[in-house]
């Protein structure tokens, strides 16, 4: 077996939001306590009405309260044994995040809907209610949301992209390596304490024979009749440690169209091969960017609170109101 070590950087993903509502407690390293600050509190409101949102639920548009449809994004993304400020920080990026879509205008997927409830295009939701009629606690998750009611994050006076993932590895990506875009507050930031989620290493493994169909439906003008172990060769890495780009079979791919093409965690990965497989290493899940859901739930262990949190995972913005 040999581990090509891939050099170099890349990622690139729609703004897919991960739910992760699969958290398991953890142990922790050190948190870098000097990189957050608090952010500046404001009074200056973005404009608009923001009080009620039309959420796509199963395709059929909803008009929610907007802290209704705050709880229901946090009760999908975070587990409600979260610290509280962890899930306090979760739900100011979640408000934000449907304030930011709703200031964005409504997409061509959904023109009758604010949000839709599909994690790959919006984010994910559930009915407080009916998961709560079901017997789900979900306490800490409804005070949560009222402790930060109408709180969000802004840059320049505008709601922010706050998006926000499981767990990175020991960075978060800037979303100029994933997306192409330099955003001022979704840079790189160190985030401790991602080994406490159970799937933060994780492997997949591809047959020869898969990888190659599955890369010539991709990729056709790829050449991977070699062996396994000369698929991949020089890659570009961001400082988190994404794959920008890769060299597969001669041909320049980016490193999310390679995670989304084998279901790979994140676009942190490594490879080893055998002569007729091909496996993925990989570390953190999700895109990366913007607030670790992990990062949160340890900075919040070691004592941050929110505000802290959101500082350190969005800098530069304001926390202020709708
Ligand atoms: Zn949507």
């Amino acid at each position: 077996m040999r581990r090509l070590l891939l050099t170099g950087s890349a990622l690139v993903l729609a703004l897919y939001l991960i739910p992760a509502a699969l958290l398991l407690g953890g142990r922790a390293e050190t948190v870098d306590a000097a990189t957050a600050s608090v952010p500046v509190q404001n009074t200056a409101a973005p404009t608009g009405d923001y009080s009620t949102v039309t959420v796509s639920i199963d395709g059929t548009p909803t008009e929610l309260p907007l802290e209704t449809y705050v709880a229901g994004v946090v009760a999908a993304e975070i587990s409600n044994d979260f610290p509280i400020d962890a899930i306090r920080a979760q739900a100011v990026a979640a408000r934000t995040y449907a304030v930011y879509k709703m200031a964005s205008g409504r997409p061509d997927a959904h023109p009758d809907a604010d949000v839709c409830d599909d994690f790959h295009h919006c984010a994910a939701y559930r009915d407080i209610a009916v998961e709560t009629a079901a017997g789900n606690d979900l306490a800490r998750v409804q005070q949560a949301v009222q402790d930060t009611e109408g709180e969000i994050l802004t840059y320049d006076g505008a709601p922010i992209a706050a998006v926000f993932h499981c767990v990175s590895g020991p960075r978060t990506e800037a979303a100029l390596d994933v997306w192409g875009e330099d955003v001022p507050y979704l840079q790189s930031v160190v985030s401790p304490g991602g080994t406490a989620y159970d799937g933060y290493e994780a492997a997949v493994t591809v047959s020869a024979d898969e990888f190659r169909q599955k890369v010539a439906d991709a990729f056709p003008a790829a050449d991977v009749s070699g062996a396994p172990s000369e698929w991949f060769k020089a890659s570009t890495r961001s400082d988190a440690g994404g794959v920008i780009t890769v060299k597969l079979g001669g041909v320049t791919v980016e490193g999310t169209d390679v995670r989304e093409l084998f279901g790979l965690q994140s676009t942190n990965f490594t490879i080893t091969t055998t002569d007729d497989s091909i496996t993925f290493h990989t570390i953190g899940y999700g895109h990366g960017v913007g607030l670790s859901q992990y990062g949160a739930k340890y900075m919040a262990e070691q004592g941050a609170d929110y505000a802290e949190i959101l500082a350190h995972y969005y800098p530069n913005t304001v926390l202020t109101h709708v």
